[in-house]
């Protein structure tokens, strides 16, 4: 709200000036850190693009300090994202502890700008976008055709405390998305256009423009500030920024490829996920051809055998294979990380099985109860782990012997072990008079209303009178 009362005033202001321009509108898409990936599919403003203006122009810094470890200018146009949340080498940015700067574009002509995107993407504090931006246009303020560099009633290179607004610049926008919550890591993304108002008549000068274009410029001038001006390091980490032509014929946009990180639709069902292999292209092949038909036979079949009344499981979730992550495989969210050092040691062996596991979680969603009933119960870990390895040892690799459980002595299964142990117990459970039982203790965990009692109400028996009957079975 804020925002948009700061635009009214700052539109006020712009239309008092000399230098007219319609009134600009920013809209913003944030996605946390959980689901980002090098895709940037951002809720409510689309993704980068090539081929767009400011991939033919030239950056230069007007003030302030470029970070070394920064890839430099040339990152800010160059049509290529990073792959990961925090990659210093794929994106721009000031140094630590500086206040920013100011970074100008040069278009390669005059250029009717319909949109000024930027995009970036961090894990903390360096996502949020906090500038100005400027517009000069070289034809308009020249006089003869050429423009002077010391013509004193312009200034191309507005360095330090001058205001460029005051040096032949208009302002176009001001942005600062951390007025809309963004202040935790994720990616963002800007989008400045022309209001979709029709022009008014303050607007309407020899410098107006239509109502699909923010202005006729040459240069933009960002004015940069740190996202948190108290901590060493706050300068956002710029991945992206795009200027469309308002002539979409001269500059077709298409989004940027990311050839390793795919999405696949999985037609029963409706579901989509994406696979990511951007860290390790030595697994793009593989998991195009061998995981992700698992993942489309199995994520809807998990989904159908865990449903419960009143929801529906994740529609979309993702599937990054890490290079640094460290273990096996983790589900946060609909985000489920695999070890890629892991997964190419067992590409032959368990990796598909143990991303089975990880997509029961992504179904099983137990936590879901809690934030909306402060009263629900938390199901134990092993009840979480052990439905998850009965699926996969059990359902989707019944050849394993229960992930190698058949051979071992009762006396070292225990029903609470979690994982496979606890598969075991529940498959035993399941095979002997209790076909619905998997579905119960799935409602039961979703709900928050699992507790020990749950085994008596679902099968007669307590969880011990069970596990007795079990490791009876077994020694038998
Ligand atoms: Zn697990």
């Amino acid at each position: 709200m804020f925002q948009r009362i700061l635009f009214v005033a700052l539109t006020f202001l712009i239309a008092l000036s000399s230098r007219l321009s319609a009134e600009a509108t920013v809209a913003i898409g944030y996605q946390p850190g959980s689901r980002a990936n090098a895709t940037f599919r951002l809720p409510t403003v689309p993704s980068p693009v090539q081929g767009d203006a400011a991939s033919r122009g030239k950056w230069l810094v007007i003030s302030g300090t470029a970070d070394p470890a920064s890839g430099g200018l040339g990152k800010l146009s160059n049509d290529q994202l990073p792959r990961s949340a925090d990659q210093p080498a794929e994106n721009f940015f000031f140094a630590p502890a500086t206040p920013g700067g100011r970074l100008r574009l040069e278009l390669d002509r005059s250029t009717e700008i319909a949109q000024i995107r930027t995009y970036s993407w961090h894990p903390r504090e360096r996502a949020p976008q906090v500038y100005t931006v400027y517009g000069c246009d070289q034809q308009e303020v020249s006089s003869g055709g050429k423009l002077l560099e010391n013509d004193e009633s312009v200034q191309l290179k507005p360095s330090g405390t001058i205001d460029p607004a005051s040096c032949g610049w208009t302002k176009i926008a001001t942005v600062d998305t951390r007025r809309d919550g963004i202040g935790h890591g994720g990616q963002v993304g800007v989008v400045i256009s022309a209001s979709d108002h029709s022009v008014n008549d303050h607007s309407v000068n020899d410098h107006s423009v239509n109502d699909q274009a923010i202005g006729h410029y040459r240069y933009l001038l960002f004015d940069i500030h740190p996202t948190r001006p108290d901590a060493r390091f706050s300068n956002t980490f710029f991945s992206e920024i795009d200027i469309l032509d308002a002539d979409a014929d001269v500059t077709p946009a298409k989004p940027i490829a990311t050839p390793d990180i795919v999405t696949y639709a999985i037609e029963e069902g409706g579901y989509e996920f994406t696979l990511d292999t951007s860290e390790c292209p030595d697994l793009t092949r593989w998991a195009d051809q061998e995981l992700a038909p698992v993942v489309q036979q199995w994520y809807p079949k998990i989904a159908e055998m865990l449903a419960s009344d009143d929801y529906e499981a994740p529609h979309d979730f993702q599937i990054r294979i890490s290079s640094s992550m460290d273990g096996v495989a983790a589900t946060s969210g609909t985000q489920v990380t695999c070890s890629a050092n892991w997964y190419r040691r067992n590409l032959r062996g368990e990796a598909k099985g143990a991303t089975v596991h990880e997509l029961v979680h992504v179904v099983q969603q137990y936590g879901q109860s809690r934030r909306t009933n402060r009263r629900a119960a938390r199901t134990p870990g092993w009840v979480v782990e052990g439905i998850a390895d009965y699926v996969r040892w059990h359902l989707y690799e019944p050849a394993s012997a229960g992930g190698g459980v058949a051979g071992r002595r009762s006396r070292t299964l225990q029903y609470d072990a979690s994982y496979r142990d606890t598969a075991a117990f529940l498959a035993w459970v399941i095979t002997n008079g209790n076909p619905d039982l998997l579905a119960k203790l799935n409602a039961a965990a979703r709900s928050g209303t699992y507790s020990a009692a749950f085994w008596k109400a679902a099968t007669g028996k307590t969880v011990d009178e069970l596990a007795t009957a079990w490791h009876a079975d077994l020694e038998n």
